[in-house]
């Protein structure tokens, strides 16, 4: 009963404004966001490659206001990428981005997220890496998918994210699984309504198998975003039946949910990404992060009371 209700205080400016300047401990935030800076995120970068992981990088903020604020997003991905260069690291990190920060949500949004984000996507090329482009609300979607095509004209890894709860992902995984596209599959995160979305558990984790079914029967490079044990494991038996090896697909996970689970996948020869953000703009994927789990929330109350 919970998750609706933090997702909702997720969108609200009153609720960003009071959590933002709360006494959160920084111990709470730093579960998930390990970092306020390039220079804060590098040692983490090169800790987890040390041990055999992979990362997709994000820079977090979301639901900018200006065409200012979506060039400073742009530039701080600029930046990271520039900072990654002598760290050589290829594909083992790449980027995640939120087509929202870069001014899709502003007047002529849709042509301006493609402007800002594509110089991104040309750095992280010159790098030997690529880009792919998160899934935000459905709303923003048919705009993100026109941008993902757009992108790959020139640059074909670009990759995109699709939710299983939403009732037409099954139809956009069909079209994207074909060669060479690069798909993460998630759950989803955003609060949706009962019109687009499944807002069952059980209807969510079984359009899940159905569209992960597809994705790995299909010619496309599959990602599974996932922390789910059951998923997981019909993954594996799922790209098992497929005829996938090892390389022909991946996991991933966010930085901070199952550390040993990361680990555990990559000893197995599994290829597994972990999704890091770092930032200051930090309160929107926090809230979604307290939002999946009710037991984050009493942790974050407890810390606040205890201060
Ligand atoms: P769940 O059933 O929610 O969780 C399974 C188990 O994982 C839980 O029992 C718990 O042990 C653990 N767990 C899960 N979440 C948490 C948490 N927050 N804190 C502590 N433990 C937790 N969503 C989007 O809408 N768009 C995106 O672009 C997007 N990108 C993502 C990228 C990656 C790499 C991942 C892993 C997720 C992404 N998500 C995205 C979030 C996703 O939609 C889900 O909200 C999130 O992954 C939780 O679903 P789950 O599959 O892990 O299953």
């Amino acid at each position: 009963m919970l998750g609706p209700v933090i997702l909702a205080a997720s969108r609200s400016d009153r609720m960003r404004r009071l959590i933002s300047a709360a006494p959160v401990t920084k111990q709470v935030v730093d579960r998930f966001i390990p970092g306020e800076t390039v220079d804060e995120i590098l040692p983490i970068v090169r800790e987890l490659t040390d041990n055999g992981l992979e990362l997709t990088m994000d820079v977090v903020g979301e639901d900018i206001t200006t065409p200012e604020q979506a060039e400073a997003a742009r530039d701080a991905y600029l930046e990271l990428i520039d900072r990654l260069k002598p760290l050589g690291l290829g594909e083992r990190a790449e980027m995640s981005v939120k087509l929202s920060m870069f001014g899709q949500a502003l007047s002529g949004g849709h042509e301006l997220a493609l402007a800002n984000v594509r110089p991104v996507v040309e750095a992280a090329a010159e790098i030997g890496t690529t880009v792919t482009l998160d899934a935000e609300d459905h709303t923003t979607l048919d705009s993100m998918f026109a941008i993902h095509e757009a992108l790959r004209k020139d640059f074909p890894r670009t990759g995109c994210v699709i939710q299983a709860y939403l009732f037409r992902t099954e139809e956009d995984a069909r079209r994207l699984a074909a060669a060479g596209s690069r798909v993460r599959l998630v759950k989803g995160a955003y609060k949706e309504p009962a019109e687009v979305a499944y807002q069952q558990k059980h209807e969510i984790d079984k359009a899940y198998v159905r569209i992960l079914r597809t994705l790995m029967e299909g010619e496309g490079y599959p990602m599974i975003g996932s922390h789910d044990p059951r998923l997981i494991a019909i993954a594996q038996e799922l790209a098992r039946t497929a005829g996938r090896k090892l390389d022909e697909y991946e996991f991933q996970m966010l930085y901070g949910i199952r550390g040993d689970e990361h680990l555990r996948l990559a000893a197995e020869g599994h290829r597994m990404r972990v999704y890091t953000a770092y930032g200051t703009d930090w309160y929107g994927y926090f809230m979604r992060r307290l939002a999946e789990k009710p037991a984050n929330l009493r942790f974050f109350a407890r810390s606040m009371i205890s201060r």
